[in-house]
């Protein structure tokens, strides 16, 4: 049986009492972002990144409902990480997991310390050691419409689009200030985790980070993971409804950096976030779910992001751990 949805007309008011929501918040949230910047000796957070915020759903009956800044694009920076692990997936099957494990790190996503202990089998596809692993993975499965394309090509796929924008700025600032991923690369070589040249491997991850989608895009992207259309679950290697369901408990436990506890705590919504602000959560069977904003926390999540899909999943009730009975 199917769980209740929300009419497209109710769901935009419950999107448009959030970004209200979001909005009373802003002025504490950015109080709160200047004290931890003050205490840490960090530049202050800009006043107007607590200004804009977004939100889009994308419906299994296909309605797509957006409130505030949905329209306006934003790299999507490590949420590319989702779309990379779902082509690596549907072309490896299970093999993928002798390269890369599922554990949340603890660590920073570009901690390399991890990857030593590890012995170059990074702990799971979302930080960035396992992601540049999904990247030689990608490399490896030959040409897309353009070499490195493979996320751009599926991302287009699921959105229905020709066209998809690049920010080429982004591209070129993660390439130039690359060269911690470029260690990492070279540490899983040494152990004999990566088959490609780190620059082959470097390219298609710049390439992935700096896809320029707005909430509206993002949200249409995420659906394959609501693991409900039909047609998705046709048998090709793993299922795709299967891997759906993998790639979400993957999202569960490592998608929020360092603070997926605390996200799961507070939303309990399988997602993954970005430094570009975004954040794509899902809520199974249901909606995909994007937004985005912004100002992030310490750990890289969008503070006002992480409070909109906060607010979101208790006006809804669609946190997968139930609904709220107080
Ligand atoms: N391009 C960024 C990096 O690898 C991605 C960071 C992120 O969104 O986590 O450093």
């Amino acid at each position: 049986m199917k769980p209740p949805l929300p009419e497209p007309d109710r769901l935009k008011s419950i999107l448009d009492t959030v970004v209200e929501e979001v909005r009373e918040a802003a002025p504490r949230l950015h109080a709160e972002a200047v004290a931890e910047a003050e205490a840490q000796g960090h530049p202050a957070p800009r006043k107007g990144d607590f200004d804009r915020f977004g939100i889009a759903v994308f419906t299994r009956d296909g309605d797509l409902v957006s409130a505030g800044n949905a329209g306006t694009a934003f790299p999507i920076q490590s949420i590319s990480k989702v779309f990379a692990l779902e082509v690596a997936l549907e072309a490896l099957g299970e093999r993928l997991w002798t390269r890369i494990g599922r554990e949340p790190s603890g660590d920073p996503f570009n901690s390399i310390i991890d990857l030593e202990r590890c012995k170059g089998v990074p702990r799971n596809p979302f930080i960035n050691a396992g992601a540049l692993v999904v990247c030689d993975v990608l490399v490896g499965l030959g040409p897309a419409s353009r070499p490195n394309d493979h996320v751009v090509d599926f991302v287009k796929r699921q959105i229905g689009e020709e066209r998809i924008a690049i920010d080429e700025e982004v591209e070129a600032s993660d390439r130039k200030g690359g060269d911690l991923n470029r260690s990492l690369m070279l540490m899983a070589k040494h152990h004999g985790n990566l088959r490609h040249e780190v620059e082959a491997v470097m390219d298609a991850y710049v390439r992935q980070c700096a896809v320029a989608l707005d909430c509206r895009g993002l949200a249409k992207a995420g659906r394959f993971l609501m693991h409900d259309d039909p047609q998705e679950s046709r048998e090709r290697g793993m299922a795709a409804s299967a891997r759906a369901r993998r790639i979400l408990a993957v999202m569960m436990l490592c998608g929020l950096y360092d603070g997926a506890g605390d996200f799961a705590y507070r939303v309990g919504l399988p997602a993954k976030s970005g430094v570009g602000g975004g954040i794509l959560a899902v809520a199974p069977h249901r909606a995909s779910i994007a937004v985005w904003s912004p100002a992030l926390d310490a750990m890289g999540n969008s503070r006002l992001g992480v409070l909109g899909l906060e607010s979101l999943a208790r006006r809804t009730d669609w946190s997968v751990f139930g609904a709220a009975r107080d």
